[in-house]
């Protein structure tokens, strides 16, 4: 790739069809009785979430979280009828809009039940609740000592309708003990739970990373799959370790000048790097103004001609410097890869993670406005 057929400096492509492929083999590999969560908090972590959940839809995925109801509400526009899970805590000043909208609301403490009781009985409606448990996580959920004073409260209100108890796991691709002492916990609080409650009841604990709870015997009945689905790899040891998930996302920019310098030239803002050779750099039209860190200064790669060019200096705003004396020749316009393929080489996530000191879930939401979103939808 030397060219690419659009104006724009720094762009995002997203493989739609790739999508369609990890949510299938994803699909595929759970066992029947479990409901596909899919996860399209932060603007489908940055891929965009109107393109996202319209081909989801189509896949078929028709249960949805997402973080808050100004998330939801643009969903609601691109599904009137997909159960929308909303993940965080509810103000009491956006009950009334999470009713209107017909979401499923998060109960995290017994104030938040009561607010969304009193606000269901005057609005005439019965609002969808899932009951979100602390099991030492230490974020939102309600305590685990405390939950079943809220399991009571849910059970005893007729303007709630219990959709689903869920609990999150801290360390669910890296520590297998504490993970398994949360879910003691919660399977334990299951049993406050009438058994025939009814039989769309949900109950999930798992995201991506700790797949692995799936044997027969076991109550869960549903998956939160967000980091998977946009093909970062399951962690080693978790229950969808085999699958192969297709990147969906890859970044790319444009070469705008390309020139020698001689060997002793500083680069860039605070000089932290001089040249210890005669060099020819280029000049990419993106910066931490696009999602490239400057964590990645001195230390990162972009991909241009399919060869790896180290960063030269600091990342600035707008503009990074790398280093192409070694790739042959380089040109304004060519194009500059800095997560995905390019030739027979690719910068993997993980890779752009490391040298930016950054985690998968961070770098894909910090790809910024400006970063043109491209989608191919061709069937391949
Ligand atoms: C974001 C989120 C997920 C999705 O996690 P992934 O690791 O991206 O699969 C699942 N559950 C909750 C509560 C979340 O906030």
């Amino acid at each position: 790739m030397s060219q690419s057929g659009h104006n724009t400096r720094a762009w995002v492509e997203i493989d739609l069809p790739a999508l369609d492929r990890n949510v299938g083999r994803i699909k595929q590999a759970l066992p029947k009785h479990i409901r596909y969560v899919a996860v399209v908090k932060a603007d489908a972590y940055g891929h965009g979430m109107p393109e996202v959940v319209t081909r989801l839809l189509q896949a078929g995925v028709d249960t949805f979280a997402v973080a808050n109801v100004a998330e939801a509400s643009r969903l609601r526009e691109i599904s009137p009828d997909a159960d929308i899970l909303l993940l965080s805590p509810t103000l009491p000043n956006e009950i009334a809009r999470a009713l209107e909208l017909g979401l499923d609301i998060t109960i995290n403490s017994l104030e938040e039940a009561d607010g969304i009781i009193r606000a269901a009985e005057s609005m005439k409606v019965k609002a969808r609740v899932h009951v979100k448990v602390d099991t030492g996580m230490g974020r939102s959920g309600v305590w685990h000592e405390q939950a079943e004073q809220v399991f009571a409260k849910v059970l005893g209100s007729s303007s709630i309708k219990w959709c689903g108890v869920y609990t999150h796991f801290s360390d669910a691709d890296t520590d297998t003990d504490y993970t398994i002492k949360q879910r003691r916990i919660f399977l334990n609080l299951l049993q406050k739970i009438p058994s025939d409650i009814h039989s769309s009841f949900l109950i999930h604990a798992d995201n991506s990373a700790g797949l692995e709870s799936f044997s027969s015997d076991s109550p869960f009945n549903a998956v939160r799959i967000g980091l998977m689905q946009y093909g970062l790899p399951p962690s080693a040891g978790s229950f969808l370790e085999s699958l192969k998930p297709d990147p969906v996302l890859s970044f790319h920019a444009k070469v705008v000048l390309v020139k020698g310098l001689p060997a002793g030239t500083s680069i860039g803002y605070n000089r932290t790097k001089t040249l210890s050779r005669d060099s020819k750099v280029a000049i990419v039209a993106v910066g931490y103004g696009d999602g490239v860190p400057t964590a990645a200064s001195n230390r990162g790669i972009f991909l241009i001609n399919g060869k790896r060019c180290p960063i030269l200096g600091r990342v600035s705003m707008d503009q990074t410097v790398v280093d192409v004396t070694d790739v042959g020749q380089v040109k304004p316009g060519d194009v500059a890869t800095i997560l995905g393929a390019q030739g027979n080489d690719r910068i993997t996530v993980t890779e752009f993670c490391k040298w930016s000191d950054s985690i998968p879930w961070e770098a894909l939401c910090t790809l910024t406005q400006r970063v043109q979103r491209v989608y191919r939808s061709d069937r391949t």
